[in-house]
């Protein structure tokens, strides 16, 4: 275990250079206090627990303080937004504070969001609000307990700083880790700037320090890309699988790790609905739940553009091929998995689309499905669950496949089926109204509620006494919420 004091930095891309980010020192919040921590997050930079408790730990991650070894800086990048293109972007309210490395050689970005303005804050006032840094933290953590991969979050500071959004609320800071911050947008800036040399650095930064193994590759570039297509079905996939929308899906929210980064008004699926827009603002649903799958395509495919000086576009071409078939695979394989069953057929994938069919029509939970389903033999969670059907004799009939295919499968016992299925899926996941009220709780001075929430999302497949009231479906004024996109 560390103190604070003894992380180990070494800041790879701060040493790029002055064409990749600048300089920028953290703006402090006023009287920095600290609202949760994950300690799952601070076992990864082998940092004790107890240290988040410290008037220190609000002081370092509320900008007050920094170490000796950090180099704060602002990234630049550009992306595509909402489709359209967007010269430059970059960090316009968060700081790469440093590069730490772990006991077990592991290295994370430490991104301070919320820490002032930088050159590439634009119209913005480099703030980020305490409602949508919960938000983010939130969802990192619980992201990763489910297996998503996510960017994380070690905690986040409150402050009494005023920040006017649509009406004044108070600053927060988020502290952000991922092994990297690099985005699709980076490399689209410096591809669309026509800045060569500077491209490749960063292309043999990421080939070096990310994708080491496809070094032994004939085309290194090559595979590298292929690698973070694979892991962009991989990913997208499991938000399908899960009910996860992100919600602005523009290539500068898009990992060059094919993690799950940005969180804005993201929102897991309560009632399953393929067309759900969580975004108030994507009036033309462009990252509506059942877009994401077409859209990680699109946005692979202007990662490719940017990727012309290295790699052919006959070859680029042909590995994007590979993205709807991989992520089928992945999708297919953990909605098999969430039903329950061990071999493959054929008319699975029919037998996952007629039952989604039947949710949306119906506005059935989609967590609660499934984690009943497991609950009691499957004869007898089907019985129960058909009331939750409109149209029952539909239901009826996919259930008798079901049940048939359940028969086909293999031989164990109900015991046996409960762990596995209880084993992916989860019993609690972030309702978008769960997070509201441990939000209002928050902004009232009361992080009890956050931090509750926090604990019981770290463990979602595992049921946990005294805690019925998380797994419940939201009260009707938490269903469909207009989340800010305001953050
Ligand atoms: P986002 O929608 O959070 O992904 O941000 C898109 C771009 O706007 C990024 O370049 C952000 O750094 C920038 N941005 C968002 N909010 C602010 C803010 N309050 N102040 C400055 N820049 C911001
Ligand atoms: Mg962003």
């Amino acid at each position: 275990m560390k103190a604070l004091d003894e992380l180990t930095f070494d800041n790879r891309f701060a040493r790029l250079g002055d064409a990749f980010s600048t300089h920028v020192l953290p703006e402090p919040l006023d009287a920095p206090r600290l609202v949760v921590a994950s300690d799952a997050a601070m076992a990864l930079l082998d940092l004790d627990p107890a240290v988040a408790e410290t008037p220190v730990f609000a002081e370092l991650f509320g900008g007050h303080k920094l170490w000796a070894e950090a180099e704060p800086r602002a990234m630049v990048y550009s992306g595509h937004q909402f489709g359209g293109y967007t010269p430059q972007l970059g960090d316009g309210r968060g700081l790469l504070l440093g590069e730490v490395y772990n006991a077990a050689g592991e290295h994370w970005d430490l991104h301070l969001k919320g820490a002032g303005m930088t050159p590439y804050s634009r119209m913005g006032d480099g703030r980020a609000v305490l409602r949508s840094s919960i938000r983010e933290f939130l969802a990192s953590e619980a992201l990763h307990a489910l297996g998503i991969p996510s960017s994380r979050a070690l905690c986040v500071i409150g402050s009494d700083t005023p920040v006017w959004r649509e009406k004044q609320e108070r600053g927060a800071m988020v502290l952000r880790m991922a092994p990297s911050h690099i985005r699709f947008g980076h490399f689209e800036y410096f591809y669309y700037t026509k800045k060569p040399e500077q491209q490749a650095l960063l292309a043999e930064h990421v080939l070096n320090l990310h994708y080491p193994e496809c070094r032994e590759q004939p085309e290194p570039y090559l595979a590298m890309f292929r690698e973070i297509v694979e892991r962009n079905a991989e990913l997208i996939a499991k938000w399908q699988a899960y009910g996860f929308c992100h919600g602005v899906m523009n290539t500068d929210n898009m990992s060059i790790l094919g993690i799950t980064f940005d969180f804005g008004p993201f929102a897991f699926l309560d009632d399953f609905d393929a067309h759900f827009i969580c975004n108030h603002s994507d009036h033309e649903g462009r990252y509506s739940f059942s877009n994401q799958v077409p859209i990680g395509q699109w946005n692979l495919s202007a990662l490719a553009q940017a990727l012309t000086p290295f790699i052919s576009v006959d070859a680029l071409k042909e590995t994007l091929g590979l993205y709807l078939p991989l992520y089928q695979a992945n999708y297919l394989d953990l909605m098999r998995r969430r039903l329950g069953l061990t071999t493959a057929e054929d008319d699975d994938q029919k037998l996952v689309e007629r039952l989604l069919k039947l949710m949306q029509n119906s506005g059935v939970d989609y967590t609660l499905f499934f984690r009943r389903l497991g609950d009691e033999s499957t004869a007898l969670a089907v019985a129960k669950l058909r009331d939750d059907f409109v149209d029952r004799a539909g239901f009826d009939a996919w259930a008798e496949l079901y049940k048939a295919r359940v028969e086909r499968d293999g031989d164990y016992t109900q015991e046996q089926r409960r762990e596995r299925m209880h084993g992916v899926n989860p019993l609690y996941i972030l309702r978008n109204y769960l997070a509201q009220n441990a939000i209002a709780a928050a902004e009232s001075g009361d992080y009890s509620e956050v931090r509750r929430l926090h604990e019981v999302l770290s463990k979602p497949f595992e049921e946990q006494a005294g805690m019925e009231q998380y797994a419940q479906r939201p009260p009707d004024w938490g269903k469909h919420l207009e989340i800010s996109c305001s953050s």
